[in-house]
């Protein structure tokens, strides 16, 4: 009965939160100079000195500063466990029944992999909020009965591939998204596998990694090209009154959001790059139409946001990292995402603020 009180006292303190700050947040976060952009004596174009920890300021080439401001800012000496210890609250209100869609956006190179994968010694967000749901599921046994299953997929030039589907050796087939009876919207086919514990989830990441390379002569270079779903189905039965219920959790690591210069832009590439700056734009007008609490939502203008329909919007969460690089030469992409964001969450950013 104590479990039962807290439990349900959690989730009325989780919602007052969230009717007052909505349902969409915007995290900035700032990698470090890398070795090379040290070397080449690149200056940090990014300021965060006397500043709350929600904003940052960008320093022009003529000296002028941008001012933006976010839900949090993350900055470079920021580890991975100060990034998960802000989303958590977000991800496991998916235990709760909520659908919850995570998106990391930035330019190629400005870590939206390292911070939803991240590394075998610094692991990223999807790792930890398995390992989080494991470990509450397991301190609610009693409450509720949990089954996890995880889908791993991918939207390359609109299409969508399932990478649990084949083993390697094999293209992965192709699937298209349905309505089903409900409403809702469903992958058919799409591979649902149990997951008992983290040593499966990190098995599962590596094969979907392994087929998600095949065919392609440089697997960091299509993977920076297509964008990375990652879907975590949980079903809660409720041991006290035989309630079920049904969520998604999606973490998307997004296609880099560079611009390719004209010239570069031929054959293959224009067509890969014309794909996903419409997903993109598509998905900044989802988020932004559901921030504005606009009466139409164009979900079906992309693949991306036409399989995420039941899980952005309503009573769901969405949570997108603006990835960004701190360096000189990437200034104009930097100023691009931040203003995508920007647009995205509906804050105004304003002048910079005058320094003390
Ligand atoms: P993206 O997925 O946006 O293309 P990556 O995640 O591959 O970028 O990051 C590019 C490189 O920068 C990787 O070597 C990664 O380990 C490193 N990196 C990114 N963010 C950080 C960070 N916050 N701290 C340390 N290294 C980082």
């Amino acid at each position: 009965k104590k479990l039962v009180e807290e439990s349900s006292e959690r989730r009325r303190l989780y919602n007052e939160v969230i009717e007052l700050k909505g349902n969409i947040r915007v995290f900035c976060r700032c990698r470090p100079l890398n070795e090379s952009e040290i070397a080449n004596g690149s200056a940090s174009v990014v300021n965060f000195e006397s500043l709350p920890d929600n904003e940052l300021q960008i320093i022009g080439s003529d000296s002028s500063r941008k001012q933006f401001k976010f839900d949090h800012v993350f900055r470079p000496e920021d580890n991975q466990e100060a990034v998960f210890a802000q989303t958590k609250p977000i991800v496991t209100s998916v235990l709760d029944g909520f659908n919850v869609c995570i998106f990391a956006y930035g330019q190629t190179g400005t870590g939206k992999t390292f911070t939803m994968e991240g590394t075998r010694e610094h692991r990223g967000v999807n790792y930890r909020t398995l390992e989080e749901l494991f470990r509450l599921t397991e301190e609610r046994n009693g409450i509720t009965k949990y089954e996890l299953c995880v889908s791993m997929l991918e939207v390359y030039n609109e299409k969508i591939r399932d990478l649990l589907a084949e083993n390697s050796s094999q293209p992965a087939k192709k699937l298209e998204i349905k309505q089903a009876a409900d409403g809702t919207q469903e992958v058919p086919g799409l591979v649902e596998a149990q997951v008992n514990g983290t040593e499966d989830v990190w098995e599962m990441l590596k094969t979907g990694n392994r087929v998600r390379s095949v065919g392609s002569t440089c697997a960091n270079e299509l993977s920076s090209r297509s964008h990375c779903l990652l879907r975590v189905t949980v079903v809660g039965e409720s041991l006290i009154n035989g309630q079920r219920t049904r969520s998604h959790l999606w973490l998307v690591d997004l296609a880099g959001s560079e611009r390719v210069g004209k010239t570069e832009a031929e054959g293959e590439r224009l067509k890969e790059s014309q794909f996903i700056n419409k997903s993109l734009s598509a998905l900044g007008d989802v988020i932004s139409a559901l921030a504005s609490k606009s009466a139409h939502i164009p979900y079906r203008n992309s693949k991306l946001t036409h399989i995420l329909q039941s899980s952005l919007g309503g009573d769901c969460k969405t949570l997108m990292f603006v990835q960004v690089s701190p360096s000189s030469a990437d200034l104009g992409e930097t100023l691009c995402s931040l203003n995508f964001a920007t647009r995205v969450r509906g804050i105004e950013s304003g002048p910079a603020r005058k320094q003390v």
